[in-house]
């Protein structure tokens, strides 16, 4: 019977096959070998082809699957233990939870749904465990428990699908500036205000701009990750995902275009203004922008999720896979705040007090 996931393991003996953000390669835990993403493409080419055609194992009425249940989950049978891996409609790569063997769903990288190019993780879970704790260092107002050491509850490496776009801005934008002098006329004191008219029309070319694919991730966190190195984009490979997950994109190309869009057009506008210069007021009276060409891309970016908890509360932070720049809110502790807050006062009504009595003084 042929699965429909793939187990990716070692051709030596069979470990688990991972991929190893410090080497970019493929390692086995077990033997320690090591292979390319070529020869691992390869070597599982027609177990990828064949489990992407694979008839579906499980009904909805063998799961006992709700209508709503079924519009959003899998299940999916283990190739090296059987068991049943059950995962929401957008999983495309994961582990089993019972034999923690890499486990991929080539039939979520098929046809229109394969990404062209993915940026590999370039950093390690134990490297994004560290940039956490350097994220809470300097932070006063952060309280002192929270910083110890037990309280990451789980740390993930998520390939995260985005769109890419690439486009062309045209803007037209008209400004009414003034620049005024004043002069002394007799006993009259003049002030004479001139009044333009500044055009400022051109086309903005824009390469790569991100927006997350998925709706399970904040648009906002996964904002705050970029920027990301382009340079190292390479062509989508399934062999760069065993020992993360992955998800397929949920948020359509057309979707995710509004946000685009307007990112774009806001760059292309304060472009625009910041070149109306020499004036002692600049309002916009005209702003005219549309975008005339481009397409986006389908691509997975690597991206390390780790939720902690603290007083029963969760808090998240997600970490650029390739960058390290950590994105989060932390807590607050509100002695500590007091505290400082305190402080801040004391120093201000000293400082007023100081300047008082030295007036005080100065007028006697
Ligand atoms: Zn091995
Ligand atoms: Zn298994």
């Amino acid at each position: 019977m042929t699965r429909n996931v793939t187990n990716y393991k070692c051709p030596n003996c069979g470990g688990p096959l991972k991929f190893d953000a410090a080497s970019q390669k493929l390692t086995c835990e077990y033997c320690k070998s090591s292979f390319t993403n070529d020869e691992v493409e390869q070597y599982y080419a027609v177990k990828n082809e064949e489990a992407a055609a694979a008839p579906a194992q499980f009904t909805q009425e063998e799961m006992g699957w709700t209508d709503e249940e079924a519009a959003h989950l899998k299940a999916y049978s283990c190739p090296s233990c059987g068991a049943q891996i059950v995962c929401d409609d957008t999983t495309a790569a994961t582990s089993c939870p019972y034999c923690s063997n890499p486990t991929i769903v080539p039939a979520q990288f098929a046809g229109a749904l394969k990404p062209k190019y993915i940026i590999p993780f370039q950093l390690e879970k134990q490297q994004a465990m560290e940039k956490l704790k350097a994220f809470y260092q300097g932070k006063t107002l952060l309280p002192t428990a929270f910083k110890s050491d037990n309280h990451i509850e789980e740390i993930k490496g998520v390939y995260v699908p985005f769109w890419l776009y690439n486009g062309t801005i045209d803007a037209d934008m008209a400004f009414h500036a003034t620049r005024s002098r004043t002069y002394q006329e007799g006993d009259y004191q003049v002030t004479e205000t001139s009044n333009y008219q500044a055009v400022r029309r051109g086309e903005v070319e824009f390469e790569k701009v991100p927006a997350d694919a998925s709706q399970k991730m904040s648009d906002k966190y996964m904002d705050a990750l970029e920027p990301f190195d382009w340079t190292e984009l390479q062509n989508f490979k399934m062999s760069y995902l065993p020992g993360y997950l992955a998800d397929r994109y949920d948020v359509s190309d057309q979707e995710d275009e509004i946000r685009a869009d307007s990112r774009m057009k806001n760059s292309t506008v304060a472009l625009l203004s910041s070149t109306v210069i020499g004036y002692e007021s600049v309002v916009p009276e005209r702003t005219y922008a549309r975008r005339i060409a481009g397409e986006a891309v389908y691509a997975l970016l690597p991206v390390w999720v780790l939720s902690t908890k603290y007083q029963d509360r969760q808090y998240l932070f997600t970490m650029n896979g390739q960058t390290g720049k950590m994105v989060g809110s932390l807590p607050m502790d509100s002695r500590k705040f007091l505290f400082w807050f305190a402080i801040v006062i004391a120093i201000v009504m000293a400082i007023s007090a100081a300047v008082w009595f030295l007036w005080i003084v100065r007028a006697a």
